[in-house]
């Protein structure tokens, strides 16, 4: 008898692909670009660098987390893995019962690339029901190829050594920006009392080489009570540093704080 039978058809194969996930929610974007655009969070467990500012749990918990109403901050727990029939099928609820509500797809972590091979996979499924919008750390270059043609935007942190506390990464960033570009890239920065102005001075010429119009955000780091770890002047002078070398320098803290979101 013909094995055929027993197959399935590679798009069966990718509906019962299955990751581990953290959580699905629906909320508002509280950083950079799109900040205030309201999104459905697909977030990624594992990182690949220790900030010293990090606030996201990235551990794979055992079971996922997904909001049983968007945007009600209420979850059910569902045992691990989760298969991509099962995200699809939420996604694909919460815009039938929220007609044009969300913007996009934000694709989150943790550092969401160290699943290059799954997302390669679940991408083009994805951006079947919404745009797709990555938030990365921009430190994997060489994994990007295989995503970019699948996402409308890519949200990419450089990571300056003096506020971070990472390796100086400097040259995995610029080969990344060198692919990101074509997909609506834009870059942030996030900044304290610690960062050194030879770091941020590094960074905003890494992107003016680049490209001088790519969005430059300058992410205070903000506490949860709104507080911001830097004094307004030096927040003010980096500003002025950053604009001297690029036209689309912005200074937005962390907004999903304010609006007291997830
Ligand atoms: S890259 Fe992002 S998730 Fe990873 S440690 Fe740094 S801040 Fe946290």
């Amino acid at each position: 008898m013909s094995e055929c039978g027993n197959q399935t058809t590679p798009a069966q194969n990718t509906m019962n692909s299955t990751s581990e996930l953290i959580e699905i929610f629906s909320s508002i974007q509280g950083e950079g670009v799109l900040s205030g655009y309201r999104q459905i969070f697909i977030r990624y467990p594992g990182c690949n660098l220790s900030c010293e500012y990090c606030d996201t749990t990235f551990n794979p918990p055992p079971s996922c987390k997904i909001e049983t109403i968007p945007g009600s901050g209420q979850f059910m727990e569902i045992p691990q893995p989760v298969s991509l029939n099962t995200v699809i099928e939420t996604v694909h609820n919460w815009c039938k019962l929220l007609p044009d509500a969300h913007h996009s797809i934000s694709i989150t972590g943790g550092e969401p690339m160290l699943h290059a091979n799954l997302l390669r996979q679940w991408l083009p499924e994805l951006n079947l029901l919404l745009p797709l919008h990555l938030e990365t750390n921009g430190t994997l270059p060489e994994l990007l190829p295989m995503l970019i043609e699948h996402l409308d935007f890519i949200a990419m942190d450089i990571k300056l050594p003096s506020s971070a506390s990472t390796p100086v990464l400097w040259d995995k960033h610029r080969r990344f920006m060198e692919i990101a570009i074509e997909r609506n890239l834009s870059v942030k920065v996030v900044v304290s009392d610690k960062t050194t102005k030879v770091d941020l001075l590094t960074a905003c010429k890494l992107v003016s080489e680049i490209d001088d119009e790519i969005p430059f955000i300058i992410q205070p780091v903000t506490a949860k009570d709104g507080k911001l770890a830097i004094k307004p002047e030096l927040l003010m002078q980096f500003q002025a540093v950053a604009a001297s070398w690029l036209s689309e320098v912005r200074v937005i803290p962390q907004m999903h704080h304010l609006l007291g979101v997830a």
